[in-house]
């Protein structure tokens, strides 16, 4: 398959025993796996090649008095390379609104780490108000709500012209995210503007994976 990027996203969930399951496929070249903070430096003392991803960050920069966040400045010492920001579940269930993911941006870009910058159907609003004054490069991950989680995916022609729609306001990589698995990955990684995926569910099966690595 293409060496377009395939994003694990584990979400609250995996365990060590996983990651060691996982091992052997941890440093594929377009393979970056998102794990819940405490799997981060575990997964470097297994495979220092792999590629990280935090799922989120503080809006507080580097160290203190903040009980239970973690800082961009701190993820990077523990072995991220990226961080998701502004994933459709930290906006529903944390209510991270503009000015929050705006700073979580800053503080991720001054850590630097690559972000992974997730927008939904309501794209245009959100880069208005996530973006303010960020002028770098971020990776884009276009899900539609609709498709996170739920097993319904939108057609390659909707991907297609909401992505051109995004790159027209923002020229990036982007991505598509909602329900991709071994048997639909490679109709979103054939949609032109489409330079990779983030996927959910599916990257917790080690057999899933693979095969969307190998095929
Ligand atoms: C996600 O976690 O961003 C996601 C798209 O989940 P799923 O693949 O389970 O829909």
């Amino acid at each position: 398959m293409s060496k377009k990027l395939i994003i694990g996203n584990w979400k609250m969930n995996g365990s060590i025993s996983l990651l060691h399951d996982f091992s052997e496929i941890l440093d594929k070249e377009n393979f970056i796996i998102a794990l819940p903070y405490p799997l981060i430096p575990f997964a470097k003392s297994i495979n220092p090649n792999v590629k990280i991803a935090a799922q989120d960050c503080s809006i507080f920069r580097g160290k203190g008095a903040y009980t239970g966040e973690i800082s961009a400045d701190m993820l990077k010492e523990f072995g991220a390379e990226y961080v998701i920001v502004g994933h459709s579940e930290r906006r529903e269930f944390f209510n991270e609104s503009g000015s929050i993911i705006n700073k979580k941006v800053k503080n991720a870009l001054l850590a630097e780490l690559k972000i992974i910058y997730c927008v939904s159907e309501n794209f245009e609003n959100q880069i208005k108000n996530d973006l303010e004054g960020v002028d770098t490069n971020i990776i884009m991950a276009y899900e539609p709500i609709s498709a996170i989680g739920t097993g319904i995916t939108p057609s390659t022609d909707d991907v297609f012209a909401v992505t051109t729609r995004i790159k027209n306001l923002w020229d990036t990589k982007i991505l598509y995210g909602g329900s991709v698995n071994s048997s639909n990955i490679s109709d979103f990684l054939g949609i032109e503007n489409v330079n990779g995926v983030l996927v959910g569910g599916a990257s917790l099966k080690l057999d899933e994976v693979k095969s969307m690595l190998w095929d």
